[in-house]
């Protein structure tokens, strides 16, 4: 219980960043405040998911709906921080699962508000990837399932930037188009980073799935066609955390079987 009120309270900072990164914005000064009516949130209006209930999602002072984002947010990343507990008892592999499942979700919902993959989250987030792998590797070499030895780090960086490169590279020789963009690039990138490069293709497995079965689901819905155009950053997103709870059960069972 106490994770997720700790995960549901970070969950309100990263609506901070989700909202703010794009613009450029600090995200730790001014204070909250409504986007229409610009009065400042006060604490009591600011308790992760009860608030927005209480409120019933909209500005006590002006009425303005307030995104079901917030809620969606602080619930998803109260839900995973159980989850990494759960599974990783509370030590340094909880602190950088932590920071990694906070950094795909501020990353997704940016991708999915502003298509855009913000550079100032995965371009430090591929160097942070690699100190925690260092980190690591000085305090309990070997032991840890998530973090990954400092080499694994490195490959995946330059399989994860590399395969990606490649594809793009090959789709648009071949239809003109240009295809992935050059942050989903640096995203799968960071994803290698912070789990190693046997991350990468499970990852991509995990993304195609959840990708197919969205993009179906949206097609199926709005009836449009196969140009629909999903950001690409969520699914990969998705992908990486689906790795940390189940891929090393998957890789033990379909793809090195030994
Ligand atoms: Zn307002």
């Amino acid at each position: 219980m106490l994770s997720f009120i700790f995960g549901a309270t970070i969950g309100s900072f990263l609506n901070v960043c989700i909202g703010r990164i794009p613009n450029g914005e600090s995200i730790i000064r001014p204070r909250s405040h409504c986007v229409r009516c610009q009065s400042p949130i006060a604490f009591y209006d600011n308790i992760p998911l009860i608030s927005y209930l209480v409120l019933r999602g909209r500005c006590r002072t002006c009425g303005e709906r307030i995104s079901s984002r917030y809620f969606l947010v602080e619930l998803l990343m109260g839900i995973l921080t159980i989850a990494l507990y759960y599974r990783f008892g509370l030590g340094f592999e909880f602190f950088v699962g932590f920071v990694f499942v906070g950094a795909m979700i501020v990353i997704s919902f940016i991708d999915l508000n502003v298509r855009i993959v913000p550079d100032v989250i995965s371009l430090p987030g591929i160097l942070l990837g690699l100190v925690f792998s260092i980190i690591g590797y000085f305090i309990n070499a070997g032991s840890f399932s998530l973090i990954p030895s400092p080499l694994s780090s490195l490959i995946g960086i330059l399989v994860g930037g590399g395969f990606l490169l490649a594809t793009a590279w090959i789709y648009e020789r071949i239809t003109g188009v240009e295809g992935m963009g050059g942050g989903d690039i640096k995203l799968l990138a960071m994803i290698g980073a912070f789990l190693g490069w046997p991350s990468i293709p499970v990852t991509l497995f995990f993304a195609s799935l959840v990708g197919s079965v969205v993009g179906l689901t949206c097609m199926l819905l709005t009836g449009a066609g196969r140009r629909l155009a999903l950001p690409f950053a969520p699914f990969l997103c998705s992908g990486a955390v689906l790795f940390i709870f189940f891929g090393e059960e998957l890789i033990q069972l379909y793809l090195f079987p030994n």
